[in-house]
């Protein structure tokens, strides 16, 4: 095998579960969201002895369901909420430099429409405005002001735009990552470079607790069916929608604390809309925008994909697995058509994705939209703390908090209560070319440093230097490293999160589910019957995706048989 990570087994699951059930830690982390592998890394980076694990893939919840940006939010501003903005620009400048392989400076266009072109004049004061607030708050940080720029200006960027209804636009710069790919980042950051014992598909069970103190918990592999009794002085609860579930195995009642709010994504093909930049658009009749994100493309190639989101709803179904409905699909297609001379339908939609926002509740019931984004740490008597809430944008900062609260639990000495992340880089992040180009480009900003190793497999067997997926940029020594690398376990974890394939282009990526399987099966020592098994999963799910926005004939053959 090419030698690879930093510090060989550090992730590789089967050696993690025998150290789950070995060692005594100082820190159990439940939930291997961008909450959960925050605090893993936080508290490893203290020197702590730390144990995470994952009821199903890392990210597999709401962190590969997100708009994918790291951004402050101009519209919290609007909401008065300057403190969460100010803080999350922070953050976003923490993360443009710890980990410059994986998050990349965006500029975002928000066209200005009136009749014939005219603005109102209101409009654009109050715009101009936020804009300034915006770059007061923290925005100017990335290095660039804001700026207003002409109807032409606009329409080079977005040709699609109604030419009779928009007129000038202005223009600002936040930044955007895979979520997915930054939450493995930080969970092999905490392993490989901090000694973090992580485990996916392994669910916690049961709590355990001595004499009122928290003593660990039951954890099964989801594999082998086995339980592990982990032991540990403090368990923090990361598990984003599900962490009332976790306060209830600990304090015996459900609390009843987070109300769950939906946001769902869509795919169209980039041509359809053509925007060299990302664009916020607004929903006619509602006081909300969307986004719309061209999925990154090598330098000098235009994209091939672009992503409209997010819708904002109440939810109370089940919290395992959302889905996009037509209605939700509705609502983004009539916001999108609205900004554009296209007509983009629901046979155009290449992929869709529903995540649950982990929200707080308020006192008041209001939107789910207009409920706040701030984080709570809450430590119970038995000494589990829970955080609940937050963004992806400033995981490391709720990490760092919650790590702070643990101390005072576990009464670290004075060395240990101070965060050590804010100039923490990320695995990759050393030894990434920012100016590597064409297909070494795409695996630097998956991989950075890392990228040497799919390379040396590529060269090593040119078959892997073959495409994974048909139209999309991975090489199929990618799949292999995710299941050697990246504890990648299910051939869902590879397509679905590894490679962002089901959300990209979900047809192409069920007609490859075979040829993937057969790649990955040996390495993970799958039998026949597992194989096939897989492959049908993933086709069920790719079924599930395209008939939920009830696109009435598949482009793709045989799905799902
Ligand atoms: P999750 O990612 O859900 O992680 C919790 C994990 O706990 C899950 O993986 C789950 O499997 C695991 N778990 C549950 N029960 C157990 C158990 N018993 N044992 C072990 N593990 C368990 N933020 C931004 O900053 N920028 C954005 O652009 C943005 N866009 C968003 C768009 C949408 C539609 C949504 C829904 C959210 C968006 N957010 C955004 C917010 C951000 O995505 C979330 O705040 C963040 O991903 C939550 O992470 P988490 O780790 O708390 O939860």
């Amino acid at each position: 095998m090419i030698p690879s990570p930093v510090l060989p087994g550090a992730f590789e699951r089967g050696r993690n579960l025998r150290r789950l059930a070995d060692e005594h830690f100082d820190v159990l982390v439940v939930g291997g969201g961008i909450t959960g592998v925050g605090v893993a890394l936080d508290a490893a980076s203290r020197g702590l002895r730390t144990a995470l694990v994952e009821r199903g893939d890392f990210a597999s919840g709401t962190s590969s369901k997100s708009s994918k940006l790291v951004h402050g939010g101009l519209r919290y501003l609007q909401n008065g909420d300057v403190r969460l903005v100010y803080e999350a620009l922070r953050e976003r400048q923490r993360l443009l430099r710890n980990a410059p392989h994986l998050v990349r400076v965006m500029p975002f266009l928000i066209p200005m429409f009136g009749k014939g072109g005219v603005i109102h004049p209101k409009l654009e004061k109050a715009l101009g405005s936020a804009m300034w607030m915006y770059d007061l708050t923290g925005g100017a940080r990335i290095g660039k002001l804001h700026q207003r720029i002409s109807k032409e200006e606009t329409l080079a960027h977005m040709p699609t735009l109604p030419a009779d209804r928009v007129g000038a636009s202005y223009l600002y710069y936040d930044a955007q990552a895979d979520d997915a790919r930054l939450t493995l980042t930080v969970a092999r950051t905490a392993a490989e470079l901090h000694g973090a014992v992580c485990v996916n598909h392994a669910p916690v069970v049961e709590l355990t607790h001595e004499g009122g103190r928290t003593t660990g918990a039951v954890v099964e592999d989801a594999e082998s069916g086995s339980r592990i009794e982990v032991r540990a002085s403090a368990v923090v609860n990361a598990a984003g929608v599900w962490a009332d579930d976790i306060r209830a195995l600990d304090e015996g009642t459900h609390p009843h604390a987070i109300r769950p709010a939906k946001g769902i994504h869509l795919t169209v093909p980039w041509s359809l809309v053509r925007n060299d930049i990302a664009v916020i658009a607004p929903v006619p009749k509602d006081k909300r925008s969307i986004f719309v994100v061209p999925w990154p493309a090598p330098a000098g190639e235009e994209p091939a994909f672009t992503y409209i989101g997010t819708t904002d709803t109440d939810y109370d179904g089940p919290t395992e697995d959302p889905q996009c409905t037509r209605e939700d699909v509705a609502y983004l297609l009539d916001a999108i058509n609205h900004s554009t001379t296209t007509e983009i339908t629901e046979r155009h939609v290449v992929g869709t994705w529903a995540g649950l926002r982990p929200l707080v509740k308020a006192t008041t019931s209001g939107r789910t939209a207009d409920l706040s984004r701030n984080h709570a740490v809450v430590p119970s008597a038995s000494g589990v703390v829970s955080v609940t809430g937050g963004k992806l944008t400033t995981y490391r900062e709720m990490a760092a908090d919650t790590m702070d609260a643990v101390s005072e639990v576990l009464d670290l000495p004075r060395a240990q209560r101070r965060s050590r992340t804010a100039r923490l880089r990320l695995l990759g992040a050393d030894g990434y070319d920012p100016g590597a180009t064409g297909p070494d480009q795409h695996l630097h900003q998956r991989y950075g440093g890392e990228a040497r190793v799919v390379q040396a497999m590529a060269e090593r067997d040119p078959s892997l230097g073959a495409p994974l997926v048909h139209g999309l940029p991975h090489l199929r020594a990618e799949a292999l490293y995710a299941v050697r690398y990246e504890m990648a376990t299910t051939l869902a974890d590879v397509l679905e999160r590894r490679v962002r394939g089901l959300m990209l282009s979900r047809d192409a990526t069920a007609d490859a589910a075979t040829a993937v399987a057969d790649l990955i099966g040996p390495e993970l020592g799958w039998s026949d019957r597992r194989r096939a098994d897989e492959v049908a999963e993933l086709r069920a799910r790719a079924v599930q995706q395209r008939d939920a926005p009830g696109l009435p004939d598949s482009v793709l053959p045989g799905i799902g048989s």
